[in-house]
């Protein structure tokens, strides 16, 4: 039986104050996304996240999309004030970034892993990929995307050793038309999986977590929810009812953990408080 937790080496240094770095590289992922690689590494591991400042407008939490020690990525999609804002920066500018914060997937090595991943989500599991196939896993990465425009980190992923691709799309653009969870049902049934592993909307979480239930398989899924200081201060990210803090004791949080969330899949609080419903 596999063991449900199994430590990486934990976090050497955690910022806590925002240190300006350079942007040493951009790249244009789709018309809405991009990655940038920044000139530090924070050690992190696979799931966390950082706070990334623009002095002036605001900062909010990215999840950290690789660290191999000497440079760290993000990857964003361009929705809203901050990240429209973000999106204009060159190469050579600086930001401000705090972290690594959050929890982090564990997985023991060999193991047979499925990966889902729906939007920006491909970015930290193709991180968690390169770990994962590094310590000799066999892994179903599974992404989903609204179209095939909308599609991240193929190439990357497919160049991975021991990395088998699967992709669905909701307009059948590429791969099997429907949703990614559809896929991982079917790969459930003809294959032994030890752990599944997801990031992405919520609504694809929650089913996610519905089929591990239904295969008695377990899980660790990564939620978000609205968050300011990233370390468990302030409270902003509590979820109902249970008191979990989504920056400290999520954002990578186990399916039994999840099973005690009375919010989880139904809504999320925004930065007043208010409630919205998934
Ligand atoms: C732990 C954690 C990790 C995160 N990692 C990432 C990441 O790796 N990449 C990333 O792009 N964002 C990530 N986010 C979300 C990010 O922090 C911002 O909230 C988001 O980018 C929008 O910020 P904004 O100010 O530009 O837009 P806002 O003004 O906050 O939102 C504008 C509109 O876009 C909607 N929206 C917000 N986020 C998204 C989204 N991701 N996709 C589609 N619509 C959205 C909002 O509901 C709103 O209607 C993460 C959040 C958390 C809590």
């Amino acid at each position: 039986m596999f063991e449900e937790k199994i430590d990486l080496p934990t976090a050497k240094k955690r910022i806590d104050i925002p240190t300006m770095v350079k942007i040493i590289e951009v790249k244009q992922e789709t018309n809405q996304v991009k990655t940038f690689t920044l000139d530090i590494s924070l050690h992190a591991q696979p799931g966390q996240f950082v706070n990334i400042w623009i002095p002036g407008l605001d900062e909010k939490p990215f999840s950290i999309a690789e660290d191999n020690g000497k440079t760290l990525k993000i990857t964003f999609f361009a929705v809203g004030q901050f990240t429209n804002h973000l999106f204009n920066y060159k190469k050579g500018d600086k930001i401000g970034i705090r972290g690594p914060y959050g929890t982090y997937y564990r997985f023991l090595p060999h193991s047979t892993l499925a990966l889902l991943a729906g939007g920006y989500g491909a970015a930290p599991m193709y991180f968690l990929a390169q770990k994962a196939s590094q310590m000799n896993c066999t892994i179903h990465f599974i992404v989903g995307a609204k179209t095939k425009e909308h599609l991240l980190y193929l190439e990357l992923i497919q160049n991975l050793p021991n990395t088998f691709l699967h992709i669905a799309t909701d307009d059948g653009s590429k791969g099997h038309k429907g949703y990614n969870t559809e896929l991982l049902e079917k790969i459930l049934k003809t294959h032994i999986i030890h752990k599944v592993f997801a990031c992405g909307p919520e609504k694809m979480l929650y089913r996610t977590h519905q089929i591990c239930m239904q295969h008695k398989i377990t899980g660790q899924l990564s939620i978000e929810r609205y968050m300011k200081c990233g370390f468990g201060v302030c409270g902003q990210c509590v979820l109902d009812n249970t008191g979990d803090r989504v920056c400290l004791e999520g954002p990578v949080m186990t399916t039994e953990q999840l099973n005690q969330i009375q919010e989880f899949g139904l809504y999320h609080r925004d930065k007043e408080g208010l409630k919205h419903f998934f």
